[in-house]
């Protein structure tokens, strides 16, 4: 949970970071954008790492690109979430207090999650940017769910329909950015990144 107490913390300290909250299909190219983004020298981010109850694919490693968890020890820590939603059938949830940390050190701490959880997160602290990131069309993202290669046909299918969903909502969200050409979309984001104040210097945002 977050309280009024953290938003206050988080927001009066001289050096409080900016929580940024990145959504889109699967496949639009959240991770491969937001894994660009941390690599910037002029950027000072963080990204929470959140907790699933679905099953590890091959190559992730557990704490790094998620804790996964089972669903006993999820309800364990509910309480503890920032936000949660169900997602393809799976709990995921941000934990709070390493976000609580990130931001009160001047970090901006980036939750790559889907927009059940960025309109929690919205409620919860206000001033979170919501970035939403497009795919040139449907065609694309289905071109690149295939060249992934980490889904089979009937969970394509599913994220198609997903991915239709949370197109739908996309207006809600602060701004939208149009994944087509992955240069340019980086150096979008990390102007726009910039300009919410996620400079490595500061004083010069
Ligand atoms: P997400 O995290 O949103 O599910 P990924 O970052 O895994 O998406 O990207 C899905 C696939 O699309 C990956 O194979 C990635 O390399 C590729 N990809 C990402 N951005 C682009 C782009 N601008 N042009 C072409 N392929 C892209
Ligand atoms: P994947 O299992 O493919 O990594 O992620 C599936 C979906 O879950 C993506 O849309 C991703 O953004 C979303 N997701 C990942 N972590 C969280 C989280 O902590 N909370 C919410 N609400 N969604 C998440």
């Amino acid at each position: 949970m977050w309280n009024e107490r953290d938003e206050a913390q988080a927001g009066t300290a001289a050096t409080a970071g900016r929580l940024v909250v990145i959504s889109g299909p699967s496949g639009s190219g959240k991770s491969t954008l937001v894994r660009r983004l941390l690599a910037r020298p002029e950027l000072r981010l963080t990204v929470s790492v959140s907790a699933t109850t679905r099953s590890p694919r091959p190559g992730e490693v557990p704490g790094r690109d998620y804790l996964f968890l089972t669903q006993e020890e999820f309800a364990r820590i509910r309480q503890d979430l920032l936000e949660s939603a169900v997602v393809h059938g799976a709990l995921y949830g941000t934990p709070a207090e390493p976000v609580r940390r990130a931001l009160a050190q001047g970090l901006c701490v980036v939750l790559v999650i889907d927009v059940q959880g960025g309109f929690q997160v919205r409620e919860q602290v206000p001033d979170a940017l919501l970035v939403f990131i497009q795919v040139p069309s449907l065609e694309v993202l289905e071109t690149r769910l295939r060249v992934r290669g980490t889904d089979d046909e009937a969970t394509i299918a599913r994220r198609l329909t997903a991915a239709r969903r949370e197109i739908a909502l996309a207006d809600h969200y602060d701004i939208q950015v149009i994944n087509d050409n992955l240069d340019r979309a980086v150096e979008e984001l990390a102007s726009i990144l910039i300009q919410n104040g996620c400079g490595a210097s500061k004083s010069h945002d």
